[in-house]
């Protein structure tokens, strides 16, 4: 019997655990399904703090406007938690179609990137690196590279972007983790190598800081297909 192959879109939040599952460093988050319980699950973090949307109808949280960033009080989180879902609302996304809200601690990053794995079906786990926003959206400032990949190759990827210049002290500017991100990279393309399930992943965006101060992914998705067989 032939058997349709349908991909699963995993959230933000089930992105997540699947990363954690590979002890993949992120940001604090948690994910809660009224405002009390959102409320509750601040007082373990640290402000600032971001709250997303969580729904599988919202690929793309930000276009409903559903992230708020710099929440920086109590009185805040709550006015963030009902925006969101006046904002879905107002783009026809009714609050059954929302599952919660994810409630997480903010990162300043010095730029963001794009880390991701497509598989192909003939090359096998693709990894792609980007530098974030309008790099990757308007300059298509991508390096693709068919794992698996040493540390150099990852880093050779890293450094054919051509924004790369952003990373390395451009005009003053601080150097930033950039061996931070060559071990993300890594991690997941080990990933990808371990889960033949993972047919996309993408972790957009990774926040990366000064030298020595890491790179964190504070947004993730994953799509899984099942092997037929
Ligand atoms: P989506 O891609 O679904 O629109 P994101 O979770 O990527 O939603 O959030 C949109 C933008 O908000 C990010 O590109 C980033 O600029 C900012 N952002 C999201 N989460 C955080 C965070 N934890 N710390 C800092 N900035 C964040
Ligand atoms: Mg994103």
């Amino acid at each position: 019997m032939d058997k349709i192959l349908e991909p699963t879109v995993l959230t933000e939040i089930e992105s997540r655990r699947f990363l954690q599952k590979y002890h993949i460093n992120l940001n604090k988050a948690a994910f809660t399904t009224s405002k009390s319980e959102t409320l509750k699950a601040a007082e373990k973090m640290s402000f600032p703090l971001v709250l997303k949307v969580a729904s599988k109808e919202i690929v793309h949280k930000s276009d409903v406007g559903g992230v708020v960033t710099n929440i920086e009080t109590t009185e805040e989180i709550s006015q963030a938690y009902d925006s969101v879902y006046t904002n879905a609302a107002a783009k026809g996304i009714h609050e059954d179609k929302i599952d919660g809200v994810v409630l997480q601690e903010m990162i300043n990053g010095q730029e963001e990137m794009l880390v991701g794995i497509k598989r192909d079906p003939l090359f096998g786990p693709v990894l792609v690196i980007g530098l974030g926003g309008v790099f990757v959206e308007l300059m298509r400032d991508v390096s693709l590279g068919i794992c698996p990949l040493t540390k150099v190759e990852i880093l050779s990827m890293i450094k054919s972007l051509k924004g790369y210049p952003l990373l390395n002290g451009y005009r003053g500017r601080p150097k930033l983790d950039v061996d931070a991100l060559v071990l993300l990279c890594e991690e997941i393309m080990h990933m990808a190598l371990d889960d033949e399930r993972i047919s996309e992943l993408d972790l957009n965006p990774v926040m990366i800081k000064e030298q020595g101060k890491g790179a964190i992914a504070v947004d993730a998705r994953i799509v899984l297909t099942e092997n037929d067989e």
